[in-house]
């Protein structure tokens, strides 16, 4: 086994429990060891630091796993598997669809594994994780037994990291032959009910990371015009409709997005008091504002502006201008929910946007509460990169 050998005592950021560590910290590599491996960590001085995995091609080049001296093997898989799934089912969030393990904040850094019903679906993230897979197959098979795995990497990180991405059934004699595999998932979301394909649309499929926000709009929707910015595959919508509103209009820039939106519309039977409309959602708020038109539920759940915080002002003032726009056309009493996935906008940042914007559309909003991503992808304390979604939910008062 490989050891890397840091440069000097402990990094602020390693003494407070992060698990990182950039190749600029690594002072020597001793041993023998291939970019993926499982290698020891010590400080200059010699001390045991943990146990991680190693990829010299990128600038964060080692990944902790554990600070104990223990095997990086199958068991341990299955034991960090094992912890994650008992974490959300005491936390009431191992519903049909969620998100079973979230790389750092399960210590299994490079996996991301969303269960839907019988299949779940995994993210690869690094080479190290890449060759940990055949356990984490066997891992899954043994804590869900019968489920079926499909594997969707990240084509960005692959590309990085060094690995080819892959999207594909990951099969054996057991459960079942791909062919049995079903092409199209059922799931249900706080009553409503989704589809999905494996394989296809962002992520794994769904935004589970909102699920608790849409449960939330879904609570002040009855009797209301809502609009679904930024709609995807029109959760948001599905569960406002099921839960009363008049009718709404999603948003999305993506046909095959708003396809779906409309597959999932018709399974909840609220097709009909739904428009689904393919535009730029920047263009279609200023056309809405100008012909007056106003809404009693307004959500604008964008993709990252930014994921570099180099570019975090261009990034703030696109986040700016939708929501002087969905502020606009908020009806008195309306209320708009509103998110960035851009991990470097804090929620303390985000407020602030929100304020300046507030003041520029010449509203007086109301924070009726402080938003965030659901419990089941956790935020560890120790690593801050954890916390990406902020969001508020404003009235305008
Ligand atoms: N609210 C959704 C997730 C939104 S993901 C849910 O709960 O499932 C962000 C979406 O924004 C994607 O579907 C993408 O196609 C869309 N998008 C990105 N830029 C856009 C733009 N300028 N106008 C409209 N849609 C856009």
């Amino acid at each position: 086994m490989g050891t890397l050998v840091l440069r000097r005592g402990l990094h602020p950021r390693l003494r407070a429990g992060h698990p990182w560590i950039y190749r600029g910290e690594i002072g020597d590599v001793r041993g023998s060891w291939v970019p993926g491996d499982v290698v020891d960590v010590v400080d200059a001085a010699g001390a045991y630091v943990g146990r991680g995995t190693y990829n010299p091609r990128t600038s964060l080049a080692c990944r902790l796993f554990t600070r104990r001296q223990e095997p990086i093997d199958e068991s341990f898989v299955a034991r960090r598997l094992q912890a994650a799934l008992d974490y959300r089912r005491d936390a009431g969030v191992a519903t049909e669809a969620f998100r079973l393990c979230w790389s750092e904040a399960d210590h299994l850094p490079g996996l991301v594994a969303d269960s839907y019903g019988p299949v779940t679906i995994i993210q690869c993230f690094t080479l190290g994780m890449s060759r940990m897979l055949p356990w984490v197959r066997e891992a899954l098979g043994a804590i869900l037994p019968g489920t079926w795995i499909y594997r969707r990497d990240d084509p960005t990180a692959a590309r990085i990291e060094g690995f080819e991405a892959r999207s594909e059934w990951m099969h054996d004699s057991d459960p079942g032959a791909p062919g049995d595999a079903p092409e199209e998932i059922l799931v249900e979301e706080s009553g409503s009910r989704f589809a999905l394909r494996p394989g296809q649309g962002h992520k794994t499929g769904l935004y589970l990371d909102q699920r608790e926000n849409r449960a939330v709009v879904a609570a002040h929707a009855a009797g209301r015009r809502m609009l679904d910015g930024f709609c995807y595959t029109g959760a948001f919508a599905c569960q406002a409709l099921r839960a009363g509103a008049r009718d709404a209009l999603l948003i999305d820039s993506s046909g095959e997005a708003l396809a779906s939106a409309r597959r999932n519309l018709e399974l909840n039977g609220v097709a009909d008091r739904a428009e689904v409309r393919e535009a730029n959602v920047f263009d279609e708020l200023r056309q809405l504002d100008a012909r007056r038109e106003r809404f009693g539920v307004v959500v604008l759940d964008p993709p990252p502006f930014t994921r570099r915080k180099d570019a975090l002002d261009a990034a703030a003032r696109g986040y700016k201008e939708i929501n002087i726009r969905g502020l606009r056309l908020l009806e008195p009493g309306g209320v708009l929910a509103t998110f960035s996935c851009s991990h470097h906008v804090t929620q303390e940042l985000f407020e602030s946007i929100c304020r300046d914007a507030a003041g520029d559309a010449g509203v007086t909003a109301r924070v009726v509460q402080t938003l965030g991503q659901g419990h089941d992808h956790p935020v560890l304390l120790n690593v801050p990169e954890t916390r990406y979604l902020s969001g508020l939910l404003l009235q305008a008062i």
